[in-house]
């Protein structure tokens, strides 16, 4: 990550807590999406006694800030990983809870079509497909 964290934290008014540092360097050591408990889990070894609920709002801080992202898994959780560069579509493994980034994006001209159809100009959109992935079909 080439952005000065420190930086994006303090233009929006936001310490840079060592429990928010220590989110961001589980998930920055790993290059995976993590589950909430696995993160909690991490955390633990650098910052013993944090507690599951602030690992919880400093993801939820790091999700805000566009520094990490979420995805919705079908049991309902969530697992996260740091933001990629550029825009992307997370399949999730319905087995496994892999995730894999597909680059390309089939919504632009249907944004496009939804602007004209209804006079508000679409600025984003989030998309999350799901399926079994090639490892767990075998
Ligand atoms: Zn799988
Ligand atoms: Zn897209």
């Amino acid at each position: 990550m080439s952005k000065d964290i420190r930086s994006i934290f303090h233009e929006q008014g936001l310490k840079f807590t060592p429990q928010r540092k220590a989110v961001l360097k589980v998930l920055q050591d790993t290059h995976a999406y993590l589950s909430i408990n696995k993160i909690h889990a991490n955390v633990k070894e650098i910052l013993p006694g944090t507690g599951l609920a602030t690992v919880y709002r400093s993801l939820e801080t790091l999700v805000d800030l566009e520094l990490v992202v979420k995805v919705h898994l079908e049991d309902g959780c969530h697992s996260y990983t740091l933001a990629p560069e550029g825009h992307r579509h997370p399949i999730v493994c319905t087995d496994c809870s892999k995730v894999i980034e597909y680059t390309d994006c089939p919504i632009e001209d249907l944004s496009k079509k939804v602007s004209k159809d209804t006079g508000i100009p679409i600025q984003n959109h989030f998309l999350q497909l799901f399926g079994k992935c090639k490892e767990c079909r075998a």
